[in-house]
């Protein structure tokens, strides 16, 4: 058996296929079988088109014409000769093996685009370099990505990044397990929206099982077992069935409201990461959606989503919410969270670096647009925006004054919006915990990110597992500062959430009521718990 982080809870039975890593050792070798290696570049554009066309269908039905037809630019350069035509004069001419054929190629292409002035022209290199990596995977015999083939099969890798787990196929991948990661690593908060039982921090998971081995998932206890005899077998189908029906029981609190037995009514939220994710909350009884992670907006494109684009998302998410409160969180990228199309400066600590509200005061026109969309979608229901990373008073004063700029242009081009939006921040900088009384006299509201504020106030890494121990919710100090937090708001009648991981933690939410706070949003699939659990509560 082995042990990791119980990341999404479930129970599942699979079989395995592993997700190799993708990086690339690119040698140059010369070679004599020049046909063989032009061979070799013929079948990987083949396999790159297949690729692409599949993948180009499951964007069309997921997300519609518009971005699907990224996919069709990437099928034409595919078959462009002056570049993959080229690729196969430069194995000819410089008699070399077709990895590096690609390789130079591409980068040679990459120059021109990127040093263009034009730049929808310079966007076009991240095409190329996407493509380019496809087909050099495909010489080289790897995966690209997660495709799946089989129904019930247990995803193993030594991570997944944000996009690869939103790619997943939840009608085959039934689990997923990596060496590395946290319960709050952005895959394991994937998973739980996925509601696919998950277990990160196996540290050699990749190379303790081989493609195929029948495995159980354990996502409550955070264990594996590989190649179970028969009775561990129907042990598991038989806690597989009684989770299923305790699911099923909880089903009756859908509609109930949440109120303490002392009688205080507490909104049960929904996190979510894509506009459609609003269907799960609503099916699970939300009260609200107490977290949309606007940054899965930004992923698996190629450029930034446009204004209008962007309403639209948030017009969806507040229409179907039908005046239930809807907190939009500003672009929070950087930490493990990248875009391929916007570079990130390497550093040394990325979590404590240029992220989420940080980077947007710096890049302007990138918060603009985002806010812009916000303050259109508004009239549409009962939106509250909040800012990620906020650690004093001047970040919140100035991403307000952008906002209000941008309520300025839009009056001006006679577009409307509404006055009754409540602003409100993050509380995930301990800096931002200790001063909440301060703050609270500024704000509309408070939302707790406990998976942030825990890893800086113990100062371990949520994605290391080998610090996952410290990494504790209860501990004395994480309390302190989540009960100054609410206290500092509810001296000036402000009210305070939270949608860190721990809001979902049935072990926490009896501590939390009593601590007074609010509203909980947490993962669809943990609401209809956590309102049993309040509900039972004094
Ligand atoms: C948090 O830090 O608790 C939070 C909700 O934000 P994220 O997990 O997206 O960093
Ligand atoms: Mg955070």
């Amino acid at each position: 058996m082995k042990k990791g982080i119980a990341a999404s809870k479930g129970y599942a039975i699979g079989n395995v296929i592993i997700k190799e890593d993708e990086e690339l050792v690119i040698n140059e070798t010369l070679v004599e079988d020049i046909e063989c290696e032009k061979g070799k570049l013929k079948e990987a554009l083949e396999l790159a088109k297949a690729q692409l066309s599949k993948i180009k269908e499951k964007a069309l039905k997921d997300m519609g014409p518009e971005k699907a037809a990224v996919f069709d630019s990437h099928i034409m350069l595919l078959d462009d000769p002056e570049f993959t035509g080229a690729m196969e004069m430069e194995i000819e001419n410089s008699k070399i093996n077709a990895l590096k054929a690609v390789d130079s190629v591409s980068k040679t292409f990459l120059m021109i685009f990127e040093s263009m002035e034009d730049e929808y022209m310079r966007e076009r290199a991240a095409d190329i370099k996407d493509v380019s990596n496809r087909i050099m995977l495909n010489v080289a015999g790897k995966m690209v990505g997660v495709e799946v083939e089989n129904e019930n099969t247990i995803v193993v890798a030594n991570d997944l990044t944000p996009s690869d787990t939103a790619q997943l196929d939840k009608n085959k991948v039934v689990a997923f397990l990596t060496n590395i990661g946290g319960r709050t690593s952005h895959s394991a908060i994937m998973a739980r929206t996925l509601e696919i039982p998950a277990v990160v921090g196996l540290n050699s998971i990749t190379t303790s099982v081989n493609n195929g081995d029948l495995v159980i998932v354990d996502g409550i206890e955070g264990t594996v077992i590989v190649n179970p005899d028969e009775v561990t077998l129907n042990e598991y189908k038989a806690k597989r069935e009684s989770f299923l029906k305790e699911q099923e029981e909880l089903k009756k609190l859908i509609e109930v409201k949440t109120t303490t037995k002392s009688g205080k009514r507490i909104e049960v939220c929904g996190n979510i990461g894509k506009p459609e994710d609003v269907h799960k909350v609503l099916d699970n009884g939300g009260d609200g959606i107490g977290l949309f992670r606007t940054e899965f907006l930004y992923m698996d494109r190629d450029s930034a989503p446009t204004e209008d684009e962007q309403f639209e998302s948030y017009k969806y998410v507040l229409e179907k919410m039908e005046g239930k409160q809807v907190v939009i969180r500003t672009l929070d990228i950087g930490g493990d969270k990248t875009l391929p199309y916007l570079p990130l400066p390497e550093e040394m600590n990325p979590f404590l670096g240029y992220r989420a509200i940080r980077l947007c005061l710096d890049r302007k026109e990138i918060f603009k647009v985002q806010l812009r969309a916000l303050l259109r979608a508004s009239i549409y229901g009962n939106l509250a925006v909040m800012f990620p990373m906020i650690s004093g008073l001047q970040e919140f004063e100035e991403a307000r004054e952008v906002a209000e700029e941008c309520k300025a242009e839009l009056k001006k081009e006679g577009k409307v919006y509404s006055e009754n939006i409540q602003w409100g921040i993050m509380v995930e900088i301990p800096a931002a915990a200790v001063c909440a009384d301060e703050l609270a006299k500024h704000v509309d509201f408070f939302s707790i990110g406990t998976n942030d504020l825990i890893q800086y106030t113990l100062a371990a890494d949520r994605m290391s597992e080998k610090v996952s121990y410290l990494y504790n919710p209860m501990h004395p100090a994480v309390l302190r500062l989540i009960k100054m937090t609410i206290d500092g708001a509810h001296k000036e009648g402000k009210w305070v959430g939270m949608c860190g991981e721990m809001a979902g933690d049935e072990t926490a939410i009896p501590t939390l009521t009593e601590m007074g706070l609010d509203e909980f949003s947490m993962s669809a699939s943990s609401i209809l718990k956590a309102k049993q659990l309040i509900i039972e509560q004094n």
